[in-house]
C-alpha cells in the first residue's frame, strides 16, 4: 500500500496520509507513485474548473511572462477588469482584492466598524451564528462559531455575538445600540451543508433594514458558481450590502474579493491594504475562472449536474440505508446517520476517490463544477464499493 514518508520539516496542521501528489488534470489527481484518484474535495471547492484547467494555465502563463506585480499603490489591467466583471454581474459597486477568504471577511469586518463609526455613532458589534466559518485569523476566528474556537489563542477579539443559523428570534434578541451587521454563510459550509431558509433570509434583510445594520453574505464557499448560480444569495433573494468571495473565484490560486455597495464603501487611503492586494497574476486568473463561469451555457450545466449527483447520491442512500442529501449546485453532503465519515474518506481513498467529511456522520461533495456524467458515474460505484466495505 503507501509507504510512510521519511520525517519532513513541515508544520503539522492536520493529519495528513502518506501520498505526495505530483500532477492534476481536471477531475483527477496522480500522486508520486502514478496512482490516480478522482477528487471530490477539490482543493475545499477551491479548484472550480478542476485541475489545471487550460484556461487557468494560459492566463496565469501570459500574464507572468507581462506583470506579476507593480504593487496595490498603482493600477494594473487585471484588477481593473475582474473588478469592473465582478460589478457588472452582482449587486456590488466596489471591489478590494485579497488573496484568502479569511482576509477578505477581515475586510467585511474592518468596513463594518468603519461604517458604525461614520454613521452608528461607533456600533461596531457584529452578529454571527453558531457553527458558522469565516476563517483562520483572529478577528474570523472570533466571528466563527466552531466549539471552542473562543478560547483556542485566546484573548479572542472581542466584538462578535453569536445567534442561531435560521432562528430570527434569536438575531433581533441580540440587536443593540452597539450592533453594527449581521454575517453569515447563505448555507453554511463546514457545519454540514445547511441551508439557510428563505423566509430567515427575508427576516433578516427586514430586520436590518428596521435596525440600520449591514447584512454581510460569507460566500467565500457558496459564490462564484458552486451551487448553480453565480452568487448563492440570489437563490432566495436575499440582499446582502457587502460580500466576500474566494476559493472558486481563483480557481485554485490565492484569491479572494470583498465587495460592497457604493453606500457602504467607507475605506479612506490607509485604511486597508496588503502587499499582494489586486495583483495582476492573480487577477487575471481570477478573471478567466469568472469568464468562463459567464458563459451562457456554463452555470446551466452545473445545475443539470448538480440534479444527476444529487439523484445518484438518493440511489446510494437509499441503498446502504443513510440518510438525507442536502445543499445546492454542486455544494452536496450526504447525511450518514453513523460516525464513519473519516473511515469513508480512508477507505476511499484506497479506492482512488478523494472525500471529505467535515463532520462525523456526514460526507461533503465539491466535485469540479465541469466533471462529467461519466466521472460522476465512476465516482459513485467507488463510493458504493466503500459502503459496501465498511456497512460489511
Ligand atoms: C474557506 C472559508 C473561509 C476562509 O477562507 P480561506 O481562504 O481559507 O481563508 C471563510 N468563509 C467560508 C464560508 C469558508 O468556507
Amino acid at each position: 500500500m503507501t509507504s510512510p514518508l521519511p520525517p519532513n520539516a513541515l508544520m503539522p496542521i492536520t493529519p495528513r496520509p502518506d501520498l505526495v501528489f505530483v500532477r492534476g488534470e481536471g477531475a483527477w489527481l496522480f500522486d508520486a507513485e502514478g496512482r490516480s484518484y478522482l477528487d471530490w474535495v477539490q482543493g475545499w471547492a477551491v479548484n472550480a474548473l478542476g485541475h489545471s484547467p487550460r484556461a487557468l494555465v494560459a492566463a496565469l502563463t501570459e500574464q507572468a511572462a507581462q506583470l506579476i506585480n507593480p504593487s496595490p499603490s498603482f493600477y494594473n489591467q487585471p484588477a481593473l477588469a475582474l473588478a469592473g466583471w465582478l460589478t457588472q454581474h452582482s449587486r456590488f459597486d466596489q471591489v478590494f482584492f485579497t488573496s484568502s477568504g479569511a482576509e477578505a471577511n477581515e475586510g467585511a469586518i474592518k468596513l463594518a466598524r468603519k461604517w458604525g463609526q461614520l454613521h452608528k455613532h461607533g456600533a461596531h458589534e457584529i452578529i454571527t451564528f453558531q457553527d458558522s466559518f469565516h476563517g483562520r485569523t483572529l478577528a474570523t476566528m472570533a466571528a466563527t462559531g466552531k466549539a471552542g474556537w473562543d478560547t483556542l489563542f485566546a484573548p479572542a477579539v472581542p466584538g462578535f455575538v453569536k445567534a442561531r443559523y435560521n432562528d430570527a428570534n434569536s438575531v433581533r434578541a441580540l440587536i443593540g445600540p452597539q450592533t453594527a451587521a449581521v454575517i453569515l454563510e447563505p448555507i453554511q459550509g463546514e457545519a454540514g451543508v445547511i441551508p439557510a431558509t428563505p423566509a430567515f433570509l427575508q427576516t433578516l434583510r427586514t430586520l436590518c433594514d428596521e435596525h440600520g445594520l449591514l447584512l454581510i453574505a460569507d460566500e467565500v464557499q457558496t459564490g462564484c458558481g458552486r451551487t448553480g448560480v453565480l452568487f448563492a444569495h440570489e437563490l432566495h433573494g436575499m440582499q446582502p450590502d457587502i460580500m466576500t468571495l474566494g476559493k472558486d473565484i481563483g480557481g485554485g490560486v490565492p484569491l479572494a474579493a470583498l465587495l460592497a455597495r457604493a453606500d457602504v464603501c467607507c475605506f479612506a487611503p490607509g485604511d486597508q491594504g496588503g502587499t499582494y492586494c489586486g495583483n495582476p497574476l492573480m487577477c487575471a486568473a481570477g478573471l478567466a475562472v469568472m469568464r468562463t463561469l459567464g458563459e451562457p451555457a456554463f452555470l446551466a450545466q452545473v445545475r443539470q449536474t448538480s440534479e444527476l449527483f444529487r439523484q445518484s447520491l438518493q440511489t446510494i442512500s437509499a441503498r446502504f440505508g443513510l440518510g438525507e442529501v442536502r445543499g445546492e449546485g454542486l455544494l452536496l453532503a450526504l447525511a450518514l446517520e453513523r460516525n464513519i465519515g473519516a473511515q469513508l474518506v480512508q477507505g476511499a481513498r484506497e479506492h482512488g476517490l478523494l472525500l471529505n467529511s467535515p463532520r462525523p456522520a456526514l460526507l461533503r461533495f465539491m466535485p469540479a463544477l465541469n466533471t462529467t456524467p461519466e466521472e460522476i458515474a465512476l465516482g459513485m460505484e467507488r463510493l458504493g464499493d466503500v459502503l459496501a466495505e465498511c456497512l460489511a
